[in-house]
């Protein structure tokens, strides 16, 4: 495990242990408040993230904003958004197991040095991998989960919510339940 932020960002960038950097534009290796409570884990880069090598960037990533900034959440302000694979699925396919468990050590890095009290895993690829393989995200979005003093809440992907306008309204809901979370145990986000 690196110890710090600049070590652990620089070997990232660096890595080729699975074949998504061959076709890599750039390694999105996470964006925000490095010191924040919050972490927010999506599957992976798409087209435009790997582009711009940005997260949640886009058509999904403005929605992601807008519903975050309803609870007063920001990524440039009081929250961290990275993804279980750095760099992109080509055709935006999901990535594969093996992808997956190739790159997850550089997640549990970030974690390790971020020590986040909240983990939002976006969309059913990221709550399988991290919170649970047997979850079903259409139902057990929103739900608190925890695991090593760490609370976790899977909710729907936003690329779902563009292409299914009436799950923002479930999708608000998680968001209620997750500020009602961070008001209870959060010290240094709102
Ligand atoms: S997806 Fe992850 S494991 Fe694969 S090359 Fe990129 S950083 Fe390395």
């Amino acid at each position: 495990m690196f110890e710090n932020w600049e070590e652990l960002e620089s070997n990232c960038l660096k890595c080729t242990k699975c074949k998504l950097c061959e076709t890599r534009t750039n390694l999105v290796f996470g964006y925000g408040n490095k010191n924040s409570e919050i972490m927010f884990v999506g599957e992976g880069p798409g087209e435009r993230e790997d582009a711009m090598g940005m997260p949640f960037v886009g058509r999904s990533g403005k929605l992601l904003d807008a519903m975050l900034s309803e609870i007063n959440l920001s990524r440039e302000k009081n929250i961290y958004i990275c993804n279980i694979v750095k760099c992109r699925p080509p055709q935006n396919r999901d990535p594969l197991p093996e992808e997956q468990d190739l790159c997850i050590n550089w997640l549990r890095n970030q974690v390790y040095i971020m020590k986040p009290k909240i983990i939002v895993s976006v969309g059913r690829i990221s709550a399988m991998k991290i919170i649970d393989p047997n979850i079903k995200i259409t139902k057990d979005h929103g739900k608190f989960y925890v695991k090593k003093n760490t609370v976790f809440m899977p909710t729907i992907h936003p690329a779902s919510l563009l292409r299914n306008p009436s799950q923002k309204e479930l999708v608000r809901q998680d968001f209620l339940n997750l500020q009602q979370k961070i008001l209870e145990i959060c010290e240094r986000t709102y």
